[in-house]
This record gives structure tokens, C-alpha cells and sequence, in this order.
């Protein structure tokens, strides 16, 4: 649709005769992406906004025809139709499941992208929600376990050679839904990088790219959503000031299903196969362009989302002492704990939200 209203519009500056480049710095453009399971708008700034904006369209529709697991033509379903057969893998594929085993080890298995089977039991692949039986659940958590995952690296560097191949362990299958959307992420900083945009926004669904500042000079304002009113986007437990950075977010809100007054949600306890129940509502981890990158924020946001306050707490301390990446916690009783040792942010509170507000140290 926005395709065509650029084509159209260049057309008619064409026939006019007039040639006038865009002026490098009010160029501005902003695109919906339905991509990925959700909603994404991507606005760039600078004299190649356009052409950045559609090659980082095109960069996420190349990524979603890899990486989803419910087109049955992606690389992802092959890899989880083969049985535990070796399959060739893309630069893409094989770059996620090596971070996605790093994280896997680094956060101690709350971040397994081989959750899958245990995600479909509970319907959330195909929105058809039902609890599994613990007899199901027994039987299928020997399979949540990244460990018998294992790549094989193409020895060949020109590219033209054999790629690599991946394996997964029998009756495995991965979901790279928590990871994929913050991969996303770092791909459009490789656009931006080589478009010479000087600042852009892309919000990837909960996954926010702050890229630069605003136009105005100021820092990019980016609001957590209220838990407790996923509907009201105006709901905010406070915003985040924030500029060069990724900034990602899971909550048990976003999607989840009630049986008999009960809410089971999207994130799934590797450990024990059920929706986490953590005491957390929302995890937002925030870092920064040039030291983190938005798949370890769109990974960590998951598992720390599974640790719950203090373990997360206590990760966030052990990375970096707290300087690889900030948190705000949102906590079912109330409190909100902002952890940032650096500065990263600035952090303003919704006052009127009811919550309490803390700082971690
Ligand atoms: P969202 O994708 O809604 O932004 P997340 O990044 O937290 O939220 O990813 C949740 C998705 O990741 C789930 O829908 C599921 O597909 C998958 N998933 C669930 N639990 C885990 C887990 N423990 N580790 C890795 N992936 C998970
Ligand atoms: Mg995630």
C-alpha cells in the first residue's frame, strides 16, 4: 500500500520534471510492517528514509519466511519436519541458533528455544488453547532441551560451498518467538548503518529500536504498558527516555488464554512445562546499540521473565556488574523496580498508575 503511494508520488515528481532530492534533513518516512505475529512501524529520518525504510520492510519479510514456525515452506519447519536429520541452514538460522544456545546457557535453560513442543500443547502455536494433562506435559518436557541441538559450521568461507547444517535431537522441534523479533532488531541496524541514517524509531511488537535521537535533539520516549490494562495503550507504568539503544519487553499480557478463572500465558517454564509464575508481570531490558544487541534483550526479557525479581536481579548484577543491560521489573504485587546502574535511561513514573516505584542497586 505505502509502496504504492511512494511510487505514485515519485511518478508524478518525474512527469512534473522536478528532480529535487529530499531534503536530507526533514526526509522522513514511516511504514507498517504486519510481520512476525504482530504489528511493527518503522519511521526513518535523513536523506535515504525512503530506501531505508522498504529495505528494512524487506529485510524483516526475508527473516519471517526463515524463521516461522507455522509456514510450513520455512527453514525453521524443515528443520523441525526432519526428524532429527541434518539440514542446511542460512546465515541467518545458523547465527539464532548459536545465540540462542548461548543465552540458553547463560540464563541456565530458562531461555529454550526447544520449548516448542511444550508451547503447542498448550495451543499457543495455533491459537488453540487447552491445558495439557500432566501425563502429556511428563512425557514431553525430555524433549525441552537445547543441549541436543547441534550445528555443524560450513567449512567453507567463500559461501559457495557447502553450508552449514543444523540437527535437532529426535522429536525436537524449536520456536524462535522470543528471539526472533530482537534478531530483527539488530538486521535494521544494519540497515540504517548502511542507508547513512542519521535516526529512526522501529517498533518490532514489544521489541523497540531506538536508533539516534529524535529530531529535536531530544532522546526517543518509549512507554511500558500497564499490565494490569493491556488494552489501554495510554495505560503506562512510566516512560523510558532512551537514544542508541534496543529496548524489549515480555509480559504474561500479551498473550494468554482464562480457564476457570485462571490465566495461563505465553511463556513457558522450561522446567516444569506450565506458564511461569514468577510473581513478574513485565520485563523490560533495555541496552545499548554498541555494547548489547536486541536478540540477547529480546532473549534475556523472556528468561528473566522466568527467573522472576530476585534471580533476575541477581543476573543483572553478574553481567557486567550491571552495565551490560538495564531492567524495569513490573511485580503482580504492585512495585515497580527500575535497575539501571549506568544511566542508561531516564525513567519517568506514572505517578497516577498505583504502583510503587523502586531502584535495585
Ligand atoms: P513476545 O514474542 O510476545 O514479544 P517473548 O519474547 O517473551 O514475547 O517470547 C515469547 C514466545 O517465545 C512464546 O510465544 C513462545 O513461542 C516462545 N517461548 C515461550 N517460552 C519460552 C522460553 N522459555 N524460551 C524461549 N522461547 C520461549
Ligand atoms: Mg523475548
Amino acid at each position: 500500500m505505502r509502496r504504492f503511494t511512494a511510487y505514485v508520488l515519485l511518478t508524478f515528481l518525474f512527469l512534473s520534471g522536478c528532480s529535487a532530492p529530499a531534503d536530507p534533513d526533514t526526509a522522513q518516512e514511516s511504514i507498517q510492517v504486519i510481520a512476525m505475529d504482530t504489528a511493527m512501524l518503522i519511521t526513518t529520518y535523513g536523506e535515504h528514509s525512503v530506501t531505508a525504510a522498504y529495505a528494512a520492510e524487506d529485510r524483516i519479510r526475508e527473516l519471517e519466511s526463515a524463521l516461522s514456525r507455522t509456514d510450513p515452506d520455512s527453514e525453521v519447519s524443515r528443520l523441525n519436519a526432519a526428524g532429527g536429520e541434518a539440514v542446511e541452514i542460512s546465515g541467518d538460522l545458523q547465527t539464532i541458533l548459536s545465540q540462542s544456545a548461548q543465552y540458553s546457557q547463560e540464563t541456565g535453560g530458562a531461555f529454550d528455544i526447544t520449548v516448542a513442543p511444550a508451547a503447542t500443547a498448550w495451543g499457543f502455536t495455533a491459537d488453540r488453547f487447552q491445558i495439557p494433562s500432566q501425563t502429556e506435559l511428563d512425557r514431553l518436557l525430555p524433549l525441552v532441551d537445547s543441549s541436543q541441538v547441534s550445528i555443524i559450521p560450513s567449512l567453507d568461507s567463500s559461501g559457495d560451498g557447502p553450508k552449514a547444517t543444523a540437527r535437532l535431537g529426535p522429536g525436537q522441534s524449536v520456536d524462535l518467538g522470543a528471539i526472533a523479533k530482537g534478531y530483527a532488531a539488530d538486521q535494521l541496524c544494519k540497515v540504517f548503518d548502511a542507508n547513512e541514517i542519521p535516526r529512526a524509531l522501529a517498533d518490532l511488537g514489544g521489541n523497540v529500536l531506538a536508533w539516534g535521537d529524535r529530531p529535536d535533539g531530544a532522546p526517543w520516549r518509549v512507554g511500558i504498558q500497564d499490565p494490569a490494562h493491556p488494552d489501554d495503550k495510554n495505560a503506562l507504568v512510566g516512560v523510558l527516555e532512551i537514544v542508541d539503544s534496543f529496548a524489549v519487553t515480555s509480559g504474561s499480557y500479551q498473550r494468554y488464554f482464562e480457564q476457570d478463572g485462571k490465566r495461563y500465558h505465553h511463556i513457558i517454564d522450561p522446567a516444569t512445562g506450565y506458564p511461569a509464575d514468577s510473581g513478574l508481570t513485565s520485563v523490560t531490558v533495555v541496552a545499548g546499540t554498541g555494547s548489547g544487541s536486541g536478540a540477547m534483550c529480546d532473549a534475556y526479557s523472556t528468561a528473566l521473565f522466568i527467573m522472576g525479581e530476585e534471580k533476575a536481579l541477581d543476573f543483572w548484577r553478574s553481567q557486567l556488574n550491571g552495565s551490560l543491560f538495564s531492567l524495569v521489573l513490573v511485580t503482580e504485587d504492585g512495585r515497580v523496580v527500575v535497575a539501571d546502574k549506568i544511566n542508561r535511561f531516564a525513567f519517568a513514573p506514572n505517578e497516577d498508575s498505583g504502583y510503587a516505584y523502586e531502584t535495585a542497586s
